[in-house]
Order: C-alpha cells, then sequence, then structure tokens
C-alpha cells in the first residue's frame, strides 16, 4: 500500500477502520491524484489515545531534546522541499512559484523561529510569593485548511511540539498530500510514537469527533468562520481550550497623499495571491474620492496583465481555484456583485484567456462597490477586488471596520506616522504599512469573527502553554 493510502498513528502506518477512500483531484488538469483513507471516529479514538500515551514522556523530556526534533523535521522538509511544493501545487494548485517561495518557504522559517524561541520555554517567573510556571497543554487537535495546507499545519505543530503537547491532526480533504510527507519525515527523524499522528478524513467525521472527544484538550482550527462555530460549539461540552484562526475580509486602506501606484499594484497582487484564496488578502480596496479614478485603471490595468494558466509553468501568476465547488462559489459572488450594482472593470464569469480544462476563473475586479453590498461583506475565496471609494480618511475608518471580520489590512501613506495613526484604528489582528513584509515571528490571528487565537511566534508558543501558579511558604 502506499504511505497516502494509509493513516499515521501512534509511530505505525495503519488502514483506517473503515472502508473508504477520499479521492484528491488536481485542480488545474480535473484528474485524480491520490486518495486518502475517509478516517472514522475509532481511527480518532486510536489516534487520541496514542497521543495520551506519548504525553508524559514527550512534556518531561527536556526541551533541547525536543527542539533537536523540531531541527530534525526542519531539515527533513528542506531536503523534500521540491517534492513538497510539487505536491502542493497538484493537489490545490497554487502556481509553482508560490509553492515554493511561501506554501513551503514559509513554514521552514516559522520552524527556525521557533528554534530561536526554545530557550525561552521553561522559564518561571515570581509573582510575590508565587512562582508561576509554565506547562504543555497536553493532547491537541490541529484541524487545518487547504489553501496553505503545510503552512497551517506547522504554524500549529512546531509550537505544540515545542511546549510538549502531543498531537493529532486532521488535515483539509481537499490537500491531505503534502502532511502524508510531512509524517514520513516525522517517522523518519524517529519522532516518538504517538507525538504526531494523522488521521485523513471530513470536517464532519474526524474534525467533529476530535472537537468533541473528552481526551482532547486543546482544539486549535484554521477554517471557515462557519466551521469554527461548530467546533467551538462541540469543544464547549468538555470546556477544552479553542483557538480559532477563520476567515477575513481585508481592508487595503489608500490615503490620499500614498504612492498610488506602488499601493495599488501591491494591493492586486495580495488580493490575488494563492488565487485570492489567503484568509489575510485585502480583498477591498479603500481608495480615495481625490484619486479614485486613477486607482480604477491602475487596478484593471494591473489585473488583466495577469498570467493566468498551469500553475506548473513558471510563467504561470494565478493557478486555479483548488476545487470545482469553490469555483462555482466564486462566480455566484460575481454574479451576484453585477447584480447589486458593482461595475466590473476586468475579467467577471467571462473572462477570456482561460485554459479549457481546470477550475479557473479571471483577475476580476469590481468598482464602485457599496460598503454593505455582498461583495464587499463576505468572504469569497477567489481572485476577486471590490473598490470602495470613501469620502475621506473617517469614512476609510468606518468602512474598513465595518464587516463582521478583523484579521489584516493595510494602509497606505506618504507620512508613515500617520499610517500608524489610522492603523491604531482599525479593528484587526494586523495591518501593514506602506507593502512591509510579512514577520513570521509577529502574532497572527484575527479581531471579531475572524477568530480568537494567536499562531507565530511567542504569543502562538502561549496558547499551547497552561499557567500554575506554586505558592512558596
Ligand atoms: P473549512 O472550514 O471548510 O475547513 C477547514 C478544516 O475544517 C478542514 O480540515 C475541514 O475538514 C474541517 N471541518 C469542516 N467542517 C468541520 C466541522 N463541522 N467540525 C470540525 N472540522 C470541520 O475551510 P476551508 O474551505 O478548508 O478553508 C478556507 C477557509 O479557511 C477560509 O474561510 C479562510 O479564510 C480560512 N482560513 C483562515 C486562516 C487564518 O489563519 N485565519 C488561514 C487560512 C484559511
Amino acid at each position: 500500500m502506499r504511505r497516502g493510502d494509509l493513516l499515521y498513528v501512534g509511530g505505525e502506518w495503519i488502514a483506517s477502520t473503515g472502508n473508504r477512500s477520499i479521492a484528491v483531484v488536481n485542480p488545474a488538469t480535473e484528474e485524480e491524484v491520490a486518495a486518502v483513507p475517509d478516517g472514522t471516529t475509532e481511527d480518532v479514538d486510536a489516534a487520541v489515545r496514542a497521543a495520551r500515551l506519548a504525553f508524559p514522556a514527550w512534556s518531561a523530556l527536556p526541551v533541547a531534546e525536543r527542539t533537536r526534533f523540531l531541527a530534525a523535521l526542519r531539515d527533513g522538509m528542506a531536503a523534500r522541499q521540491a517534492e513538497l511544493a510539487e505536491t502542493i501545487t497538484a493537489e490545490m494548485g497554487a502556481p509553482l512559484k508560490v509553492a515554493t517561495n511561501v506554501q513551503t518557504g514559509l513554514p521552514l522559517q516559522v520552524l527556525a523561529s521557533y528554534l530561536d524561541l526554545a530557550g525561552t520555554i521553561g522559564a518561571t517567573e515570581t509573582v510575590g510569593n508565587s512562582m508561576v510556571m509554565h506547562e504543555p497543554v497536553g493532547v491537541v487537535a490541529a484541524i487545518t485548511p487547504w489553501n496553505y495546507p503545510l503552512h497551517q499545519t506547522i504554524a500549529k505543530l512546531a509550537p505544540a511540539l515545542l511546549a510538549g503537547c502531543t498531537v493529532v491532526h486532521k488535515p483539509s480533504e481537499v490537500a491531505p498530500l503534502s502532511t502524508h510527507i510531512l509524517a514520513e519525515i516525522a517517522e523518519s527523524i524517529g519522532l516518538p510514537a504517538g507525538v504526531y499522528n494523522l488521521v485523513s478524513g471530513t470536517g464532519a467525521v474526524v474534525g467533529e469527533a476530535l472537537a468533541s472527544h473528552p481526551d482532547v484538550d486543546m482544539v486549535s482550527f484554521t477554517g471557515s468562520t462557519r466551521a469554527g462555530r461548530r467546533v467551538s460549539e462541540l469543544a464547549s461540552a468538555t470546556v477544552k481550550r479553542v483557538a480559532l484562526e477563520l476567515g477575513g475580509k481585508s481592508a487595503n486602506v489608500i490615503l490620499d497623499d500614498a504612492d498610488i501606484t506602488v499601493a495599488v499594484k501591491v494591493g492586486v497582487a495580495n488580493c490575488f495571491l494563492n488565487s485570492g484564496q489567503t484568509c489575510t488578502a485585502w480583498t477591498r480596496m479603500l481608495a480615495p474620492a481625490s484619486r479614485y479614478d486613477e486607482v480604477v485603471s491602475l487596478a484593471a490595468e494591473t489585473a488583466a496583465a495577469y498570467t493566468v494558466g498551469d500553475p506548473t509553468d513558471p510563467a504561470t501568476r494565478l493557478g486555479p481555484l483548488a476545487t470545482a465547488g469553490q469555483r462555482e462559489r466564486v462566480l455566484s459572488y460575481v454574479d451576484r456583485g453585477a447584480a447589486e450594482g458593482a461595475r466590473l472593470v476586468c475579467g467577471g464569469r467571462e473572462g477570456t484567456g482561460l485554459p479549457e480544462r481546470g477550475y479557473y476563473v479571471a483577475p476580476t475586479v469590481f468598482a464602485d462597490v457599496a460598503a454593505d453590498a455582498t461583495i464587499a461583506q463576505e468572504e469569497i475565496f477567489g481572485p476577486v477586488l471590490s473598490i470602495i471609494r470613501c469620502a475621506d480618511e473617517e469614512d476609510a475608518v468606518r468602512i474598513a471596520n465595518s464587516t463582521q471580520y478583523g484579521l489584516a489590512g493595510a494602509v497606505w501613506s506618504a507620512d508613515v506616522d500617520h499610517a500608524v495613526a489610522v492603523a491604531r484604528r482599525l479593528r484587526t489582528g494586523q495591518v501593514d504599512i506602506n507593502g512591509a513584509r510579512f514577520n513570521p515571528s509577529a502574532p497572527f490571528g484575527g479581531y471579531r469573527q475572524s477568530g480568537n487565537g494567536r499562531e507565530l511566534g511567542r504569543h502562538g508558543l502561549e496558547e499551547f502553554l497552561l499557567v500554575k501558579s506554586v505558592q512558596l511558604p
């Protein structure tokens, strides 16, 4: 049997107790590339037992030992980076360049950042007559989506393992293959049995069994707000810790003194990265009235120049969407945008130049989008940009804060201090000023319905630690 046909539980590759599998389809070719087991609740029970059994010894290992395993995991992933990137391209359609630089490059950076943080684990604080200790939360269920499958896994696995937790992981049924490679690497470096367990399957069965399992201490979930709510509901029965990383509808606030050319080009690139399937995508471009026409024509021109097509072709900037269902969902939003009165200035349902096969959507830009229109409020998760006219800065801040989400955002201004002052007023977990680069050590997470957890860096590590006070006589 191929490894992809099996689950990785308690350090062994085992068959699911069910006899069903889930096909993994290449969204560029529409062909099945692999199948993974459709895991069962019995599989979840076995994996949780294995993780529970492994917890005492793993959490008692000196941090230096756990760090050695993380370093070996990073080396193993680096050695197989090209294969991991090709696998992710095949399972969810990211252009190879994105699969290399972001999908696999970023998790390597995240692992490195946790190796740097290893020295901070186990430190105690003194508060009056108390010693305050930090201890691992226990058995963690990690549930991850398909858009950055390896990155979202490592963003949970690295801090959880470093903290001393053991993990049962359910990857997305759409893109589970890179995590099978990850499990092979875990096995090859001799990670103790049960420390990392992989159970593929659906959210409805494996995901829900993990969220409600009485012997799981914490669920770390990344995915849609809809599924996050359900996970929270199920987890509440056993009062387990829940960390949610959910959707977004982030605003790119362009102030009237900004360098419009750079702000618009970078803004379009951010919105369309990974075919728009990025939770932090700046999908709303907030343009000042005084420069509105300039913004719209530049955005339309920038989007029209995107090369769409085969993700394995190095010239491609925009690959397909991950699934046929996702394409239909995105196109229904495109229809809704037009029906609600927005002006299509690029792409759309009839967008030309797309390959005949594959789940492609043309890079699409709508202008004159009302701040309360559906396409300005709901997460589309496709290459669709909504440009909204703002009367002034007050209006821009009000509109930026007017969705249920609060994950990311941007502010552009010739005056950085002014941009930071505006950033402070945005109810969102991160803001990039003038296109500043992503920082893999900075806390990452949402306000409002974008979630309640923090990943990456020290804040991400703290999610997996409990705090104990010991009073000294
Ligand atoms: P999804 O919510 O459909 O699925 C995410 C994961 O949850 C999958 O593994 C799925 O099988 C599982 N799941 C689904 N229903 C479940 C249930 N009832 N109980 C338990 N598990 C369940 O999301 P998706 O379509 O895979 O991913 C896209 C979504 O993820 C977008 O909304 C995006 O914004 C969000 N996302 C958020 C972040 C972040 O860090 N905030 C990062 C990436 C993606």
